[in-house]
């Protein structure tokens, strides 16, 4: 593991370079869904702190055992009847995707008397119907009907589309770059900096097409059982 840690590092920073970013600019966020403690505690020493969970239940399960100062990041699909045990428990939901999320995020934050939660703006950025996400064209009426002053949008999260091909990837993330641009014009008082895209298999062409935050977690910890 810690050799496909190093492996990654230096990927991230080959792929940043080789389009003129910062590599420093790039979030690694190591995918931990089926991961034993004991090996997030191994990418833990490793020196990373943000990890991100699919599942509220898995999720809680492991923040009780892990070290406190880990970030946690949730990037599954929301049911509403979880958002309570989760809320301020993340650094960042990537899976916002529908405004009844929005308004039970925004109700239990004011349980928890918390003033933001920082939120991305899942898009399905392939038009599979299997994906969860709002269709782009979608994206900007979303935004504008947000009515709930917990909800602090930080920028957009996608997911790629299964294939091989380099070229419908790039086409994929490309636009969800340019729907980042269109609400930085219309939003400009909302921060839209982060485009959370690329996972194992697509990262380096997500960092080429503006990732500011990748979602790893095969790469490092090896095939999911
Ligand atoms: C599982 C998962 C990842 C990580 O996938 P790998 O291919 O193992 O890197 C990233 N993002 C989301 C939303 C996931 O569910």
């Amino acid at each position: 593991m810690i050799r496909n840690i190093v492996r990654l590092r230096e990927s991230v920073r080959e792929a940043a370079l080789r389009c003129g970013r910062n590599p420093e600019a790039i979030q690694v966020v190591l995918v931990t869904k089926a991961v034993s403690c004991e090996r997030i505690l191994e990418a833990y020493e490793a020196g990373f702190r943000e990890f991100a969970e699919n599942r509220v239940q898995e999720f809680e399960e492991k923040r009780k055992r892990l070290p406190e100062d880990i970030k946690w990041h949730m990037i599954g699909h929301l049911q509403i009847n979880k958002v309570k045990d989760l809320i301020g428990k993340t650094v960042l939901i990537h899976s916002l995707d529908r405004l009844e999320l929005a308004s039970e995020i925004q109700k239990q934050a004011e349980k928890k008397g918390l003033a933001a939660v920082d939120c991305l703006i899942q898009v399905n950025s392939t038009g599979e119907p299997t994906k969860h996400g709002l269709r782009p064209d979608a994206v900007e009426d979303f935004a504008a009907q947000m009515r709930q002053p917990a909800i602090r949008f930080r920028g957009l999260m996608t997911i790629g589309p299964l294939t091989e091909d380099g070229e419908k990837i790039r086409q994929s993330f490309r636009s969800v770059r340019f729907l980042r641009e269109r609400l930085n014009a219309r939003f400009p008082d909302i921060d839209w900096g982060i485009l959370s895209m690329g996972m194992s298999g697509d990262y380096q062409i997500a960092i080429e097409e503006g990732a500011t935050l990748v979602r790893i977690g095969s790469a490092v910890f090896g095939p999911r059982g």
